[in-house]
């Protein structure tokens, strides 16, 4: 099935045309997930997102699947083994995407985390988490945290733990599940930006309102019901219509920096204390180290949120104080991400021991509206079988069973049930003979699974190109163009690949060719080709020339 322009097209007029059982607002991991409940559970959904897929929060996290370790400081226990259960849950329903991730977690000297609580909590989380017997935790006396990491500050080292988290890729999860929906009928429809709610006379929601960003065109787009799943835009959309909402969010600011891994040479992830006395992550991927997260309170435009030199100061200085060898500088830092955390105010008491890293429900009792916020990448199933049931109740008074815990995603599907590793493998190999070094190879395999068989045939395809550096992008932008619903290249070079993030030197290289490409295909407005443009130079001369 095609998930391109063609098929925003035809769904548009079909969910325009008629009157819909389930409306979701936001192409986040949350919307998407309750697209893909409802859409498996026969309930005919619109998935609505204002820009491309994961193009908020949900491309700009830590890219874990957290199994649950940090909730056991705030002694949550049933959210740690729910975490772990959906940790094995996600790792089968897309073992190419949600994978192992060892992790080395140091126990400092005056570090606020105690060799008892490490040990205690480490034991808890393998039990209440159900960690698979090869991957439980292993207790490290301080020369073998040494031996593991020459590099880390040896008078701050007490001793550590080795356990595993799991990572991913944070954006192309969402687009895997929101496809995954279109393929159970769902309608995805992107840049298309809700802003209004229609009403019947006694002022209960029955639809909304949607500004069409490709062509300025406005529609309405009736429903049953309506989710509100826009993450940290969540209290801004419950109260649009001037509707009386009471969902209060603190919004706070994550960024994350991105370093060649020559530059700081690590062997696995750490997890560990920064300079403050907050975690902080360093996670190896695609050749370069990621490192984060700072946690400071945002007021500032929720479409872009920024990155400041103070953030940037932070993760390097706490990095330099852990490993005073490497002496990373600031010209070392090649990109980054910002992402907002949307924390949840009760309502009864608003101060900060009420808010909440948990996700929220609310039903709007007057107009019928539910909102969900808060929550965690790890949680997307969990938190879109609740709202799922809810709304199957609404819509047809009774609940069935969630069954997206038995989903394989595309990605992962390998064809006349060949072996999944022995078919990626295969893929890899293809490209090699097709002159690409193993790293290029391996890299494009973890980035689209079995698919890679569509990019390697768009690249044989693609024989008037004979750079074969460009040719395998401008494939891989075909198939993002026609499967992965990706429509302008900034989309392409944030959400469907993260090469701005992870190599943003290519991207400069050969950006201009892919506008020059997506011009020629001619099927979006130019002026809007030339405002894409104009975004991703801007992204690559705030990294490119500091
Ligand atoms: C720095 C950071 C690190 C994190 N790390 C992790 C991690 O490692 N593991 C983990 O499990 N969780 C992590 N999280 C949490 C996780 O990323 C979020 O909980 C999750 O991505 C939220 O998804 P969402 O769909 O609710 O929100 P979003 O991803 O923000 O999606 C909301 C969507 O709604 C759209 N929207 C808004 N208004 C409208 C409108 N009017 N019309 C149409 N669409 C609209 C937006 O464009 C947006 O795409 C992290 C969060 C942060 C900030």
């Amino acid at each position: 099935m095609k998930f391109d322009l063609s098929y925003r097209d035809k769904e548009l007029s079909r969910i325009t045309t008629k009157k819909n059982e389930l409306i979701v607002i936001g192409g986040g991991i949350t919307g998407a997930g309750i697209a893909l409940d409802a859409s498996s559970r026969g309930i005919q959904t619109v998935l609505l997102e204002k820009r491309d897929l994961a193009s908020g929060t949900s491309g700009r996290s830590t890219k874990l699947i957290h199994g649950g370790l940090r909730y056991l400081r705030q002694l949550e226990f049933g959210l740690v083994k729910e975490t772990g259960r959906e940790r094995a849950i996600l790792h089968k329903m897309a073992p190419t995407l949600v994978k192992p991730e060892p992790m080395l977690l140091p126990i400092l000297k005056n570090g606020t985390l105690s060799l008892f609580e490490a040990i205690i909590g480490t034991w808890l989380y393998d039990t209440l988490a159900g960690v698979k017997k090869n991957e439980r935790r292993k207790m490290l006396l301080k020369g073998s945290v040494r031996a593991l990491e020459p590099a880390l500050r040896e008078d701050w080292i007490r001793s550590g733990i080795y356990y595993y988290e799991y990572q991913t890729d944070d954006a192309r999860l969402t687009m895997e599940i929101a496809r995954e929906a279109a393929y159970r009928n769902a309608s995805v429809i992107t840049y298309a930006k809700v802003k209004g709610f229609l009403f019947d006379s006694s002022k209960k929601i029955i639809g909304v309102c949607v500004d069409d960003l490709l062509n300025g065109k406005s529609y309405e787009i009736k429903a049953d019901v309506v989710v509100n799943a826009t993450g940290h835009w969540t209290d801004i959309t419950s109260r649009l219509n001037n509707l009386n909402s009471n969902i209060v969010l603190k919004k706070t600011k994550g960024i994350h920096i991105v370093v060649d891994a020559a530059n700081l040479p690590i062997g696995q992830a750490i997890y560990t204390e920064a300079l403050d006395r907050r975690m902080i992550f360093f996670i190896p991927k695609r050749g370069k180290v990621y490192i984060g997260t700072t946690d400071t309170d945002y007021y500032g435009d929720p479409d872009n949120p920024d990155i400041t030199e103070r953030d940037i100061d932070y993760l390097l200085s706490s990095a330099n104080a852990l490993f005073p060898s490497y002496k990373l500088k600031r010209t070392d830092v090649e990109s980054g991400w910002a992402g907002i955390r949307p924390l949840v105010f009760k309502k009864e008491t608003i101060n900060n021991s009420t808010i909440s890293r948990k996700d929220e429900i609310y039903l709007d009792k007057n107009s019928g509206l539910i909102s969900i916020a808060g929550g965690k990448l790890t949680g997307f199933r969990k938190m879109a079988e609740r709202i799922t049931n809810i709304v199957e109740m609404k819509i047809k008074n009774r609940t069935t069973k969630c069954g997206t815990h038995n989903v394989l995603l595309h990605s992962s599907k390998t064809e006349n049930n060949l072996p999944l590793n022995d078919y990626l493998y295969n893929c890899s190999n293809e490209l090699v003979n097709r002159g690409f070094t193993r790293f290029t190879a391996d890299d494009i395999v973890a980035r689209y699974g079995t698919a890679t068989k569509n990019i390697i045939s768009g690249y044989d395809n693609m024989q008037h190109c004979n750079n074969s550096e460009l040719r395998l992008l401008l494939a891989e932008y075909e198939y993002c163009k026609q499967h992965e619903l990706c429509i302008f290249p900034s989309d392409f070079f944030m959400q469907r690949t993260g090469y701005i993030y992870f190599d943003i030197k290519k991207v400069n290289l050969y950006y201009t060719h892919v506008y020059e490409y997506e011009k020629k295909i001619n099927n979006i407005h130019s002026t809007l080709i030339d405002s894409d443009y104009t975004l991703t130079t801007a992204i690559l001369n705030s990294w490119i020339h500091k």
